[in-house]
């Protein structure tokens, strides 16, 4: 008999067993792929370490990621890189990146006007309650203050990419401005740790074993059996367990195929049925010379284009000699299960990358390409916001709870796993 069993080995899972089993609680953690990390997985090969994409962390030292691993006792470092050489893709071409409410005054991507309206638009961001503003769209909240403009309204984007979900007629507003008073306080938007996801799954992975947790991954959780109000086992491929508490950490969405969907009400299914993700391709390209300087890498703002030339600060991805870099730009909204969307947008990708390095295809010596149906399990739209996302201890039954990036922790993509996490180590006693 265990005190939790905890379904899903990525950030979420990883970190909800590593601060529980530290607590001193009886943790099984079942991952049904060969490799823990889930959706941040790594693969050594060759000398190189490939990362399923390439993660960084918002906030940087200040965020979620580092509050999990800090109160592990295994705070991390991370890289400063020059934002100097940090850029924006926009109309085609590279700008340098704002940093801060300064930065847009000085970003040459706007005209002297729209400078002004948005370093008002920041202002009024940062007065704002942001749980006012979740079931609205950023340009809602744009329209709601400012006259229209459409050089502006189109700039918006890069406001909704600091949260992955780069349209502004589509991301919730409530979640860009508590993301921006966040970095506002911070004054580290994003930054990358050093030995990437690696460090961050080996290091949980080690917490969990030395707190006597155990791991078993290449198995499956099959079935949930539920007892009154009460999961009372667990079935997998392989076993059947019991435990105290159930954690499931896998995206919401497929939580039905393996309990009863009689148990949920209405409201909680049709949520986890109409749960939209975004899709995307990814392309390393590797190289014997840098293919820019830009280390503070690229995001798109008219495309959800983002890159990161991670040779230039972590030698260690790639064997000395090597030089990598990660392509990435998300597919249309709602085209994650669409062949040629998938197709249009590596031609898309290989377009951009021609234009920001121009000749690279010459000095490129191998690729790497991934097709990813899923890179953020829960879009920040309206529906999908912070208050909307079921919460952590199941209103359902009592003794399950949810971790991961589709349930109610805070931030976005990964930070919405690990704050989960958090979450769920202050409720457990
Ligand atoms: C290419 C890419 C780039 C990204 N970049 C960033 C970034 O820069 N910054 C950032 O913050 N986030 C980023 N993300 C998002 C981030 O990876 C995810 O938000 C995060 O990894 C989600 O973790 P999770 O634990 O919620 O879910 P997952 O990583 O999906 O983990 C769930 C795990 O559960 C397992 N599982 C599912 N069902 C079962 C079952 N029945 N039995 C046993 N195991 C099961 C799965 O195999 C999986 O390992 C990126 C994602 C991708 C794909």
């Amino acid at each position: 008999m265990f005190d939790v069993i905890i379904i899903g080995g990525g950030f979420g899972g990883l970190s909800s067993a590593a601060l529980l089993s530290r607590k001193g609680k009886k943790v099984l953690l079942i991952e049904s792929r060969k490799r823990l990390g889930g959706r941040a997985h790594y693969i050594e090969k060759d000398g190189f370490v490939w990362q399923y994409g390439q993660h960084s962390h918002r906030l940087g030292p200040d965020g979620h990621a580092n509050q999990v691993m800090t109160r592990l006792g295994e705070p991390m470092t991370f890289y400063e890189t020059d934002q100097k050489k940090a850029k924006l893709f926009y109309k085609g071409r590279l700008y340098d990146r704002p940093n801060g409410p300064a930065g847009f005054l000085t970003t040459q991507a706007l005209s002297f006007k729209a400078k002004l309206v948005f370093l008002r638009l920041y202002v009024k961001i940062l007065q704002e309650d942001a749980t006012l503003w979740y079931d609205k769209t950023l340009i809602d909240f744009y329209k709601s203050f400012f006259k229209p403009n459409r050089e502006v309204e189109g700039f918006l984007n890069f406001l909704g990419f600091t949260i992955m979900l780069p349209d502004a007629s589509i991301v919730s507003a409530g979640e860009v401005i508590d993301f921006i008073k966040r970095v506002n306080k911070s004054k580290i938007p994003v930054a990358d740790v050093a030995g990437g996801s690696k460090h961050i799954i080996d290091r949980l992975e080690a917490v969990i074993i030395k707190n006597g947790g155990i791991i078993k991954a290449s198995e499956k959780v099959m079935k949930l059996s539920v007892n009154g109000r009460k999961i009372d086992s667990v079935e997998t491929d392989k076993g059947l367990y019991q435990s105290e508490m159930v954690v499931y950490a896998a995206p919401v969405k497929y939580l039905t195929e393996i309990i009863d969907a009689s148990f949920f009400d209405s409201r909680f299914l049709n949520h986890i049925k109409n749960l939209k993700n975004s899709g995307g391709v990814i392309i390393d390209f590797i190289s014997h010379e840098p293919l820019s300087d830009l280390e503070g890498g690229i995001l798109g703002v008219d495309e959800p284009l983002w890159v990161k030339f991670q040779t230039l600060f972590d030698k260690t991805v790639a064997p000395r000699g090597y030089h990598v870099c990660t392509w990435g730009l998300l597919t249309a909204w709602g085209q994650t299960n669409n062949p040629d969307a998938f197709r249009a947008t590596e031609k898309r990708l290989r377009e951009i990358a021609a234009i920001c390095m121009p000749g690279y295809r010459n000095k490129v010596i191998d690729e790497r390409k991934v097709i990813i149906p899923v890179v953020n399990a829960n879009m920040l739209i309206p529906s999908q916001s912070r208050p909307h996302r079921p919460s952590i201890k199941s209103v359902f039954l009592d003794n399950l709870y949810m971790a991961g990036d589709t349930v109610n922790g805070h931030g976005c993509s990964g930070d919405i796993a690990f704050s989960s996490a958090l979450m769920l180590d202050d409720m457990i006693q």
